[in-house]
């Protein structure tokens, strides 16, 4: 490989030269796939309807209490987690079937597969208990052969975690029983199986032949690709900084990819922060499909966005598309598999033809596609349904991480929750007697905390331990209630409301640690008391997520102090960090320090004239379309009231103005004016949704102005996060202040120059902007003169 600097001199474009460099070829001989006997039984013995009413059940934790209490119950010669391992042929294909049974007794030949829920085991649903028994019956066909064991005992367990109900579902089955079911449960796979060889086939002689989308590599992505590369190759994690413009989305899809083809990795997970994100790669996977490519990719969406059926329940007796979902379902997974690149429209026309749901159909399709698109919030929130399948696939699934700078912010918010006595109220009136009653009993402990003495806010380390249990009984009683009637989730929108944010609050709550705080806050009136858990370090929780993966590649313009990044992403101290040299002249953006203007939030006032005549100067000299960034609204609107005087600078330029609470269409029109004028003045807020994440290149945008250096508000909740900080890194006002500060300054100065051709300047307004601290967090690829 040609250059190895963390700096990137030298790594331009290598026009001919293939990627990866020197690698064998695959050998195409025998097709292996891994699987999982859950994903197996799943594919083959699901049948009716959807059917969410047992669903969530109990949370993780109480799953695995709930096992531990069986596994307690068993004799000593019990086995628990025990792995089973298959080699199945079928012609030139090789499946390897893996998994773990809950428990094996090789004293009285019992397999166990235990399943905990909070209802009368005796309400589960048929199909439920089949699905999970035919789980038990491959393991115990498996454990059969392994041990040559004539007659074994199969046994599903029910455990309803609230009563400590046992209820055993148990089957005694001969060896050439259990042999007979595993050969016909493959049978009914082989179809789909042979599907997915000649699938893997197209797909890695495909992969081998790909070429870069966009012809010769630019500046600075050879040396991306060749870090992403060596990265999966590896299977370790790597943080790259790498300037807008560069082209990053195809410089780290194209290597990933070419992994794939040389089998470094199953699959992988362009991870988004924004829309823009996922509309870049879904036309990067377009482009390469376009080139050949095989790959299947899909894009996840939001069950609210997607739902053929609004306000309905997911439930057969409510939902058409639910109704006999998967008995239609393999008809759509084929047609879905054989399409390529996923995106929502595409899994939409798919379910639609075949009469199914488009959102479940996208999560039965997760097992079996390459390349998944999706939102942060599916890989990393607490009920990530890709995490869970990343720790549970017998794939190695690889996370490309893109604004990746969002992600602690992200993960924060993702790991905190919020309950307040006003919902609770709400959720009262709606609700069935038994609901009710252990609604109540939660009142009742949040009375008692409202009577303890505390000011107006509290903030503690300890969580309420009192309130933990009546906030779990009423989990179960909403959970019997949704079983014993489908329409009752549609039908208490109040209730489900609180439901989800006890949920929430009870999985934040199973995740404490010292990197939380308990806020109490009274509010206004008797039902003004809320609780939240805060997350204050998104990285303990962050860090065993991207660990589960082969390779993680988190990567954004503006990633630095590195140290601060990795940490605060949950990356491990043997990353590799690389921050890439900018693809354009430093020329191409002019950037003006103001630092004779103090915008401090005390001097506001006194500056404000100041500041309205050098903004106006700099709208009048620099031309083109230009966006002002403001740290408040308020501020915003006092400074532009006092331009607004300056009659001939509006002669000039047309004016746009954010303001709170605008609805998409208004806050559209905003990228309406500048496609159609030259001239637009655009007033916005910094850290606010025109400050980045957006693509203005071109004359859309030549200049911005940015007033002040994008501090955090100073509040207890930002206080607290400054003390944990300084407590856990030594570098409390940097973490908490200083570096979120300078980041939302150097995605705001990034909107510029989006291409080699693209020339603009900027104008940063602040006293601070003079000072070392401050100055050293700007990008050093621009010309900064004062
Ligand atoms: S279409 Fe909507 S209501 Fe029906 S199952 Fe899907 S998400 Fe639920």
């Amino acid at each position: 490989m040609p250059c190895r600097t963390a700096s990137g001199a030298g790594c331009d474009s290598s026009p001919g030269k293939a990627f990866p460099p020197a690698l064998p070829g695959w050998s195409g001989r025998m097709t292996e796939f891994r699987l999982s006997v859950r994903d197996l039984v799943a594919f083959c013995h699901r049948s009716g309807d959807i059917d969410h009413r047992y669903t969530p059940s109990p949370t993780g934790e109480q799953g695995m209490e709930g096992h531990q209490r069986i596994y307690r119950r068993r004799p000593e010669s019990y086995l628990r987690e025990y792995p089973v391992r298959y080699r199945h042929q079928q012609g030139d294909i090789e499946l390897q079937l893996r998994g773990r049974a809950d428990g094996f007794d090789p004293a009285s030949a019992l397999v166990e597969e235990i399943k905990t829920c909070r209802v009368d085991p005796g309400n589960i649903p048929p199909p439920v208990s089949r699905l999970h028994l035919a789980q038990a019956r491959i393991y115990a066909a498996l454990i059969a052969e392994e041990r040559s064991l004539d007659e074994v005992a199969v046994q599903l367990t029910w455990l309803n975690i609230d009563t400590d109900e046992e209820v055993p579902l148990r089957q005694s089955c001969s060896r050439a029983e259990l042999r007979a079911f595993l050969t016909d449960t493959l049978a009914a796979f082989a179809d789909w199986l042979a599907l997915l060889a000649r699938r893997r086939r197209d797909r890695q002689a495909s992969l081998l032949r790909l070429a870069f989308p966009h012809g010769e590599f630019r500046r600075g992505q050879r040396l991306v690709a060749e870090l992403v590369y060596k990265c999966i190759d590896q299977g370790g994690q790597a943080m790259l900084e790498a300037p807008t413009g560069i082209g990053k989305t195809a410089a780290v899809l194209y290597p990933a990819l070419k992994a794939m083809a040389e089998n470094k990795h199953e699959a992988l997970v362009f991870v988004t922060a924004r829309t823009v994100g996922r509309r870049s790669a879904e036309d990067c996977l377009a482009l390469m499909a376009g080139a050949g490519m095989q790959a299947s990719s899909l894009s996840l969406t939001a069950k609210e966005s997607v739902c053929f059926s609004p306000g309905k329940a997911c439930h057969g007796d409510d939902c058409p598309f639910a109704r006999g979902y998967y008995d239609r379902l393999p008809g759509a997974l084929a047609e879905a598999i054989q399409h390529g690149v996923l995106d929502r429209a595409a899994v939409e026309r798919i379910a639609r033809a075949h009469e199914v749901c488009p959102y479940q159909l996208a999560q039965d399709l997760l097992p079996w596609v390459d390349i998944v698109v999706a939102d942060m919030h599916y890989v990393y929130s607490l009920t990530a349904g890709l995490d869970r399948l990343i720790s549970g696939d017998e794939r190695r699934w690889s996370l490309l991480v893109d604004e990746a700078h969002n992600l602690p912010e992200r993960a924060r918010q993702m790991y905190s929750a919020r309950l307040s006595k006003a919902e609770l109220m709400r959720a009262k009136r709606s609700s069935s007697p038994a609901v009710r009653r252990a609604l109540e009993r939660v009142n009742r402990a949040l009375l008692a905390l409202q009577k303890e003495a505390w000011g107006e806010e509290v903030f503690r380390q300890e969580l309420p331990a009192e309130l933990v249990n009546p906030l779990a009984e009423v989990v179960a009683a909403v959970g019997r209630a949704m079983a014993d009637d489908p329409r009752f989730v549609p039908a208490n929108p109040e209730l489900m409301a609180f439901y989800f944010a006890l949920l929430q609050w009870l999985r934040v709550a199973e995740n404490w640690g010292r990197d939380y705080r308990l806020q109490l806050q009274r509010g206004d009136g008797k039902q003004g008391l809320s609780l939240g858990l805060n997350c204050l370090d998104p990285s303990r929780l962050l860090s065993q997520r991207q660990a589960r993966a082969h390779a993680v590649i988190a990567f954004s313009a503006t990633l630095s102090p590195q140290h601060w990044m990795r940490q605060l992403t949950g990356l491990s101290e043997a990353a590799v960090c690389r921050r890439l040299e900018s693809p354009f002249a430093a020329e191409q953006l002019r950037v003006e320090l103001e630092t004779a203007i103090d915008t401090r939030y005390r001097q506001r006032e006194a500056s404000a004239p100041g500041l309205a005549r050098r903004l106006a100067r700099f709208l009048r000299e620099a031309p083109g379309n230009c966006i002002v960034y403001f740290p408040s609204y308020r501020y915003l609107a006092s400074v532009l009231a006092l331009m607004q005087a300056d009659a001939p600078l509006w002669a000039e330029r047309r004016l746009w103005q954010q303001r709170p609470g605008q609805s998409l269409e208004e806050r559209d029109e905003l990228f309406q004016i500048l496609r159609s004028h030259h001239n637009v003045a655009a007033f916005c807020i910094l850290g606010g949704v025109f400050s980045e994440g957006i693509d203005l290149p071109g004359e859309l945008l030549s200049a911005v102005a940015i007033v002040g250096v994008g501090l955090p508000q100073v509040g207890s909740e930002r206080e607290n996060l400054r003390q944990w900080y300084q407590q856990a890194y030594g570098a409390g006002f940097e973490y908490a202040y200083l570096y979120p500060a300078m980041q939302k300054v150097d995605q705001a100065l990034g909107r510029v120059v989006r291409s080699a051709t693209d020339c603009g300047r900027a104008l940063l307004v602040d006293t601070r902007y003079g000072w070392p601290a401050y100055r050293s967090l700007l990008p050093p690829w621009w010309c900064y003169r004062e």
